[in-house]
């Protein structure tokens, strides 16, 4: 469904959701209003993820019976942080087929515009909200070589863009806010800016928003990130020079790159 502009619901959605036995939807009195300005009176079926396991069963009888039915979110694509991935797993292992209709997505819409690379590119979904296990997927996001792409909630977009302030420093961010809507707002942005562009205005913490993170200019690859944790480890054990030769000789990197991270010398 759209994510803002009813115009971006496809003719083939249309079509496809017409023709179909039954459409599950996510709130039914929602969905209906806009499919009736497009002609489609198709029985609806409400459809959450509380209820996602119990319908699930229910899809696979419709299926048996040889009825045909469609997803759809309220918003964007269904299972893309939406109810849906369990009904598709289990519509898959009874082999019956799921097609996609692709449409509106707020995730490839903000990534489409964001001039970062699309690949590799991590997607995060909405972070945990309890302040320890938020850092720890932030910093397990932000340790991702390549593009990063997290949902965010109006009231805890303020909290993201102190995090990222404090730990992305010098990224480049994109808040893409309200896409296709009246008040839509690509900020481009560097990490270490993001707090104060909320708290300047208000206004700008309202709506939805995607944060897209360009990739790091100073990753360091998921290699050099266990170098550094075995030469820590040895280095406990080991004088630092023998440390560095062990470490060296497991991971490939020259001793000469090594020794000064524990000594800040570069003799070996
Ligand atoms: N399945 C949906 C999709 O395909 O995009 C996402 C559903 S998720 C429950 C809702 C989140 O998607 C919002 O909190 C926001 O992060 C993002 N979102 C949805 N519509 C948006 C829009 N018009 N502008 C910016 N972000 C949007």
């Amino acid at each position: 469904m759209p994510i803002g502009q009813r115009g971006d619901l496809a003719p083939r959605a249309v079509e496809i959701l017409s023709r179909v036995d039954v459409i599950l939807a996510e709130d039914t009195r929602v969905s209906r209003q806009i499919l009736k300005s497009v002609g489609v009176s198709t029985r609806m079926v409400s459809f959450n993820s509380h209820s996602e396991p119990g319908k699930a069963e229910k899809v696979i009888q419709s299926l048996e019976k040889g009825e045909s039915l469609a997803l759809i979110s309220d918003a964007g694509t269904p299972a893309i942080s939406d109810p849906g991935g369990f009904v598709v797993r289990r519509v898959i292992e009874y082999g019956y087929s799921v097609i996609p209709v692709p449409g509106p997505c707020a995730l490839t819409a903000a990534l489409s515009v964001s001039g970062f690379p699309s690949a590799p590119l991590h997607f995060f979904g909405f972070l945990p909200t309890k302040p320890s296990a938020r850092d720890q997927e932030l910093e397990t996001a932000l340790a991702c070589a390549g593009t990063l792409i997290i949902y965010e909630a109006p009231h805890r977009i303020v909290d993201l863009a102190k995090r990222l302030d404090a730990k992305a420093v010098g990224r480049s961010v994109l808040f893409a806010r309200e896409l296709t809507k009246t008040h839509e707002q690509l900020i481009r942005i560097t990490a270490g800016q993001c707090e104060s562009w909320f708290i300047d205005n208000p206004d700008r913490i309202r709506g939805e928003f995607v944060v897209v993170l360009g990739p790091s200019k100073t990753q360091r690859s998921s290699c050099e990130v266990a170098a550094e944790k075995l030469l820590v480890m040895l280095a406990r054990e080991l004088p630092p020079s023998k440390a560095a030769a062990l470490t060296s000789e497991i991971t490939g990197i020259p001793k000469r790159t090594l020794y000064p991270q524990l000594t800040g010398k570069s003799e070996v």
